[in-house]
């Protein structure tokens, strides 16, 4: 639907003020709850998935969310009335300073809830236009972020209806100039810099009103479905990056060439590694006796193969060791893995270790 206002926070419910943590995990809820695979008779789940999955998308990134809120206080997500201005508590400055622009990559995402890209009767008189391109999220394990992988993915999409080619009139049934925007398919609001045209809602932004609606589509002009696709997880992918997928997106209107799929990836944590570019980071405890004689340890790597560091006598807390070659492959180059020692000291000694412990102080004069 054109008109329709999307809250983010409203669809992921939870406060503007949420924490990071408050919003992976309403985004895990939600998504587990409205996945299309879990709901294959509900047909609008694609929809709720697509929201869902758009909003954890803008507001699980700072910069993003730092300027959707910016938006979102300026009140330009849908509770804006023609001629009513900025939201109140928006001050000068605000008006001032934004700019749809700013938005800068988001700019897709944005234009998808003002929907502005919906194509009016002078773009179908263009002929065929490129269809929309997809963003989707992709959340992957560590491993697979570091060695790669295949990761399957349905893909919701809205694309247009085949039945009235997007018209949202039942075929053959013609249409009116839309009396509101006067066929224009915008109305504008707001004034001076600030002002943003919005899709007209009474021909929800194509300028023509049908006179009848078409049944297989219900008048919306589009159709909600999915398309399952074999992603190829490009090893050693970090979080945030993007992958683009060409002619994955919607379909193009009029027989245009499809859109693109863009998908970004969230790399989950792991309980043992931390990564630092390719190099994987790792922490082992020894005890006393291993950190004063030396000793030989096993240490795992993120393949699970298991590998044997020498540790010399006398090592200190905080030493790390380098196992080479065993970090993140990126094209030419390899990281390493980097184990660092933490030494663990007994928290109670029996009578005959502490006697041994007075031994040590005295031969090496140790005071204590
Ligand atoms: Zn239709
Ligand atoms: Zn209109």
């Amino acid at each position: 639907m054109s008109a329709r206002k999307k809250d983010y926070y409203q669809e992921l419910g939870i406060p503007p003020n949420a924490s990071a943590d408050e919003i992976k995990k309403a985004y895990r809820a939600l998504a587990k709850k409205h996945h299309p695979d879990a709901n294959p008779d509900k047909p609008g789940a694609g929809e709720r998935f697509k929201t869902i999955s758009e909003a954890y998308s803008v507001l699980s990134e700072p910069d993003s969310r730092k300027k959707y809120d910016q938006l979102r206080r300026y009140g330009g997500l849908g509770g804006f009335r023609p001629g009513a201005g900025p939201a109140p508590g928006a001050g000068p400055e605000a008006e001032r300073s934004f700019r749809f622009e700013d938005l800068g990559g988001i700019g897709d995402i944005f234009s998808s809830i003002f929907d502005l890209g919906k194509r009016t009767t002078a773009d179908r008189q263009r002929g065929p236009v490129r269809g929309h391109d997809v963003e989707y999220l992709i959340e992957v394990s560590f491993r697979t972020a570091v060695r790669g992988g295949k990761v399957t993915i349905d893909v919701p999409l809205s694309e247009e209806c085949a039945t009235c080619d997007g018209t949202g009139a039942a075929p053959g049934a013609g249409s009116d100039t839309c009396s509101e925007c006067h066929g224009r398919g915008t109305v504008t609001f707001g004034q001076g810099t600030f002002s943003v045209p919005r899709p007209c809602p009474a021909c929800l932004g194509r300028g023509q009103v049908p006179r009848q609606v078409c049944n297989a589509c219900g008048g919306r002009g589009d159709v909600s479905s999915r398309r399952r696709i074999a992603v190829s997880v490009p090893a050693g992918v970090d979080d945030g990056s993007r992958l683009r997928i060409p002619g994955q997106g919607e379909r193009g209107p009029g027989g245009g060439r499809p859109g693109d799929l863009m998908v970004r990836f969230k790399v989950q944590g792991d309980r043992f590694f931390t990564r630092e570019g390719l190099d994987l980071l790792c922490e082992v405890p020894i005890n006393v006796a291993q950190a004063l004689l030396g000793s030989r340890i096993r240490v795992r790597t993120v393949d699970s193969k298991k590998i044997v560091l020498k540790i010399p006598p006398g090592t200190q807390s905080g030493t790390t060791f380098r196992i080479k070659g065993q970090g993140v492959e990126k094209g030419e180059r390899t990281g390493d893995q980097l184990v660092r020692i933490v030494v663990g000291v007994p928290e109670d000694l029996s009578e005959e270790g502490r006697q041994a412990a007075e031994r040590l102080a005295e031969a090496e004069g140790l005071r204590h």
